[in-house]
């Protein structure tokens, strides 16, 4: 039986740690366990987050095993080295399906019913190789995917146009990376299309905008990352937000990574989609419209994800 107030998460370096930080503030869960290769750092980190819980909604926080994560509802996976300067997430790769090769076993082999989140990069390939060593059906192995990105386009374009973010309908789509695209045709603010509100704050050169502004998106975390060698807030944000859609049942359409089964002529790999997220994890992933730039683009974001998924023994 799975409790959705308990939570697991699976990793406490800074993406870890400040995603288990955003997660106790919801006040959604009663028991949080945190697992790292260092079991000195969780035991360390679940003592500092535990102190601040005094304040919030009191909840049970402990450096764990995977035996009590069996009944967890959401596992966090966050383990797995990160991006250096100049360091593709993609060049990660083998490094991370190593050690997730040795993390879900461990969740399989005691028959946990939560629905896995992941976020270690490069999360697609990392989704795709969850689903396939766990097994579990498809909705419940979710990747975080460009939910960060989605947020980093509605800030960019929030700045540009002076105007609250959350008012902006527009999406990042594709693979967490490089090949990851801005759905620029379907893009709106206040109910118009993007460009007309543009021209509303006396912005006319679209094309060019919204190169640019696609680009600050897709070279964030490199800009990060050669400033403090490490993206996690706005990722621990990002977690927040979809574990909210599952534990509340919201039905909230996230771009998270998931499956594709014959989306757009894509199968058996992941990559984001605008998605139905609600308490079964994935329930519908959502058949936008693309314009013929958009649908070559992101064909080609699938074939950068599946060239890798080839190359990779799992
Ligand atoms: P980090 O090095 O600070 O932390 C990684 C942690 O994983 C360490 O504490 C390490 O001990 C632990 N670990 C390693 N192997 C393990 C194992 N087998 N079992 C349990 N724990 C293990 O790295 P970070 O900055 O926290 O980044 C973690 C991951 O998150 C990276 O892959 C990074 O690229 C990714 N990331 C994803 C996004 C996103 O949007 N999806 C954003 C930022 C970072």
């Amino acid at each position: 039986m799975v409790n959705m107030q308990k939570i697991a998460v699976i990793g406490c370096g800074f993406v870890g740690s400040t995603s288990a930080f955003s997660l106790i503030q919801t006040g959604l869960f009663s028991e949080m366990v945190l697992i790292d290769a260092n079991k000195e750092r969780a035991e360390g980190e679940a003592m500092d987050l535990s102190h601040g819980s005094a304040y919030l909604t009191p909840m049970k926080i402990y450096a764990g095993t995977y035996d009590d994560i069996v009944d967890a509802g959401i596992i966090v996976i966050t383990a797995g080295a990160n991006q250096k300067p100049n360091e593709t997430r993609l060049d990660l790769v083998k490094k991370n399906v190593n050690i997730f090769k040795s993390i879900i076993p461990e969740i399989t082999s005691r028959n946990c019913e939560g629905i896995i989140l992941v976020v270690s990069n490069p999360v697609d390939i990392l989704t795709e190789v969850t689903l396939k060593l766990s097994g579990f059906p498809a909705n419940r192995v979710i990747g975080s995917g460009t939910v960060l990105d989605t947020a980093r386009l509605k800030y960019v374009l929030g700045r540009h146009l002076q105007v609250d973010p959350r008012n902006i309908h527009a999406y990042i789509i594709g693979e967490h990376g490089d090949s990851e695209l801005a759905v620029w045709s379907g893009a709106s603010v206040g109910g118009i299309h993007i460009n007309h509100f543009c021209e509303l704050r006396g912005h006319f050169q679209h094309e060019e905008a919204m190169e640019r502004l696609a680009q600050e998106v897709r070279d964030s975390a490199y800009e990060i990352i050669e400033r403090k060698g490490a993206t996690y807030y706005g990722v621990a944000v990002a977690v927040k937000r979809i574990v909210e859609a599952i534990v509340k049942d919201e039905h909230a359409v996230l771009p998270v990574s998931s499956l594709m089964q014959g989306e757009f002529g894509l199968d058996g790999l992941c990559l984001s989609i605008p998605t139905v997220v609600g308490q079964n994890g994935v329930e519908k992933v959502v058949d936008i419209h693309l314009n013929n730039e958009e649908n070559e683009k992101l064909q080609a974001s699938a074939k950068a994800l599946k060239d890798i998924l080839n190359s990779l023994d799992i």
